[in-house]
């Protein structure tokens, strides 16, 4: 391409000296179309640059408009249940009895049993059940179904069979997002956003003095304030340069501290971490145990956790396989069983020693 358009150049140029040679222009009218000839080349390659740029943009609008469009099953259902106008999906009869005592528990998960799509069976037969208050780990292999279990305790799905009650009532009577906003989360991969540091924290625009001053406190309590403070526009930099040449980038553990602060501005009720801290070296992922620990400590707090001394000090320790509860119970219970949770532990501590 680029030789086919030297060659229309140099013919071009080669033109019109011989008609200048010719006596058909004269040297000054000779120089103006050269010149004028140029500018036409530079004008038509940088239209066609704004042609293959809007081709790429073309492809980021389409990403954006399918992430906007996207309907997750749950919204899905709670769509349908809008058509319906009875506010309760087709496979919840409506005259469903909230159990007696309601209030006697927080999170209740009875005979949970879930698939994505048409795969093989994730959850089969989930029996679980949270306090108010409780500190709760849930242990076993990769793949056994922690972070599905999680996923569906936060009403990212609709349950297929069996059910979850969150104070006594199932949750399909909530309104898609109701219950999910109760949980403030700190996952592995937690998205981090091109946008403002302030904005990351918030997850929404920072509108007032009182979110400024909410940001601040949250970065305070996960460690990262000093950093941002000597930033030049602090609160207000940009993360990652995909929108801003000036945008910063953090570290792994500095990223898990905002991940924090994040959690500790949205103020929710329940918390899930869903083992944050397996990228991180053995003392930050201390710290942040630590952290999340003390943000937790009037709440329930949910982990995962393939660390098994972080697993006791819980409430009650949930060993999972191939989607059930195999075992449960605190620490010195389950290690007293000598089952599963106790071999796994021990393999554990004997690769620390
Ligand atoms: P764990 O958290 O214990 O490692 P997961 O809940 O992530 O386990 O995964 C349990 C099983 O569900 C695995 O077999 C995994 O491949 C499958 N799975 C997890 N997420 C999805 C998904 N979005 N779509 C299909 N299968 C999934």
């Amino acid at each position: 391409m680029i030789l086919i358009g030297n060659l229309v150049n140099l013919l071009v140029v080669v033109y019109l000296c011989w008609q200048m040679l010719a006596g058909r222009y004269m040297p000054g009218d000779f120089v103006y179309l050269i010149s004028s000839f140029s500018a036409f080349i530079t004008n038509l390659s940088g239209l066609a640059q704004i042609v293959s740029e809007m081709q790429t943009h073309s492809m980021y609008i389409e990403n954006i408009t399918k992430i906007l469009d996207y309907e997750s099953p749950r919204i899905r259902q709670a769509n349908d249940c809008a058509k319906n106008k009875t506010g309760v999906p087709a496979n919840i009869p409506t005259n469903t009895t909230l159990p007696e005592h309601a209030d006697a528990e927080k999170i209740l998960a009875e005979n949970v049993n879930f698939r994505y799509g048409n795969g093989a069976i994730v959850l089969q037969n989930m029996n679980l059940r949270i306090e108010k208050g409780e500190k709760v780990a849930l242990v076993g292999r990769n793949g056994s179904g922690k972070s599905t279990l999680v996923k569906l305790l936060m009403d990212f799905y609709p349950i297929q069979e069996g059910q979850i009650l969150y104070n006594g009532v199932p949750y399909s009577r909530f309104d898609a997002g109701q219950l999910t906003g109760k949980f403030s989360t700190v996952f592995q991969d937690s998205p981090i956003y091109a946008l403002s540091i302030a904005e990351n924290v918030l997850m929404r625009e920072l509108l007032s003095a009182s979110d400024e001053k909410l940001v601040m406190e949250a970065l305070v309590f996960s460690g990262l304030w000093k950093k941002v403070n000597a930033l030049e526009n602090g609160i207000h930099t940009i993360l990652t340069k995909e929108f801003d040449d000036e945008g910063i980038y953090l570290s792994g553990g500095e990223y898990q501290k905002l991940i924090i602060a994040r959690a500790y501005a949205h103020q929710g009720e329940i918390l899930v971490f869903d083992e944050p801290a397996s990228s991180l070296d053995p003392l930050a992922e201390y710290e942040l145990f630590h952290k999340m620990m003390r943000l937790g400590a009037d709440k329930t707090v949910i982990y995962i956790t393939h660390r098994m001394a972080a697993a006791v000090d819980a409430d009650c320790i949930y060993y999972i396989e191939d989607g059930t509860v195999r075992e449960r119970g605190k620490h010195e219970a389950l290690m007293q069983l000598q089952g599963q949770y106790c071999q796994m532990y021990t393999i554990q501590m004997k690769g620390y020693e």
